[in-house]
């Protein structure tokens, strides 16, 4: 497998990788959505509630607030050797609200959590929880623990994983009369013209989608769109829990733990075992 990475800031990862197969690559982003574990608001005390949602609709909201997660401080609660259900500082982190309307209707924001772990804090500090009107008061205890976004969507460390084929455009400079259809049609402006050829301007764009192709008045077609088999272009957004390089590292860690279970569990028996 051979991995270059296209893009990558702060919360966006691009890769190519080459030398996969489907199974694979799909195993990962799988295991990306799945597996790789963040913070989240599990339990909620709410001490006090004078505004007008219920208490059950304000710990939801809190619950998918996006956490900044350090994994490794942290241990999932199922493996911690506190074994309780409580939680111990290895596996909890208290976050706690005290919110007041005192002079009129007022938002309620995320960075009004103050938490026990300066670490451990919202990714951004403007997500709504609620609005509060004159007098009305909010305090609240909130227990957040690491999880896996296959118990519950919130402890999803990306809003979203992606991978596509590998596009390869071919024009043929016989057949093409350099018309501009596929141009103009293209909905990723991944084509641009030139004089009188027409050049790729940004393959990664392309989504595959043969609108150029069928635009093509030519017969046969100047343009074709095919992908590289084996080859895929690997993206992920991350909430701001993790940065997106961790989260791949963790998930291909991960996957490679899974693998070597299975291998483990298969046992390969000769006809003359049988
Ligand atoms: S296949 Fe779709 S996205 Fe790709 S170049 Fe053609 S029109 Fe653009
Ligand atoms: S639509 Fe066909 S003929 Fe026209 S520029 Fe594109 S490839 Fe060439
Ligand atoms: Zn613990």
């Amino acid at each position: 497998m051979e991995i270059e990475v296209l893009q990558k800031d702060d919360k966006n990862i691009r890769l190519l990788v080459r030398g996969v197969d489907i199974p694979l690559v799909n195993g990962l982003r799988r295991a990306v959505i799945s597996e790789v574990p963040c913070m989240a608001i599990d339990e909620v005390v709410v001490i006090e509630n004078s505004s007008i949602l219920q208490d059950e609709i304000i710990v939801h909201r809190l619950g998918l607030i996006p956490l900044k997660t350090d994994l490794d401080s942290y241990n999932l609660p199922e493996e911690c050797p506190c074994k309780s259900e409580f939680g111990c500082n290895l596996c909890r982190v208290t976050l706690t609200l005290e919110a007041e309307a005192k002079e009129g209707t007022r938002t309620v924001y995320s960075g009004e959590l103050t938490s026990e772990n300066p670490d451990i804090i919202p990714v951004n500090d403007k997500i709504p929880i609620i609005k509060l009107a004159k007098e009305q008061r909010l305090r609240l205890e909130a227990y957040a623990r690491l999880g896996k976004g296959k118990d519950h969507a919130k402890w999803q460390p990306v809003s979203m994983c992606t991978y596509k084929y590998f596009p390869r455009i071919e024009i043929s400079s016989k057949n093409c009369d350099a018309c501009g259809k596929c141009v103009e049609t293209c909905p990723r402006k991944v084509l641009a013209k030139t004089g009188n050829k027409i050049e790729v301007r940004d393959l990664m764009e392309c989504t595959l989608c043969q609108d150029c192709v069928d635009a093509c008045p030519q017969n046969p077609r100047a343009i074709k769109i095919a992908w590289e088999e084996n080859t895929f272009i690997f993206g992920l957004e991350s909430t701001g829990a993790l940065p997106p390089e961790r989260i791949m590292t963790e998930a291909i860690k991960i996957l490679d733990g899974q693998l070597r279970d299975l291998e483990s569990q298969i046992k390969v028996t000769t006809s003359a075992e049988s």
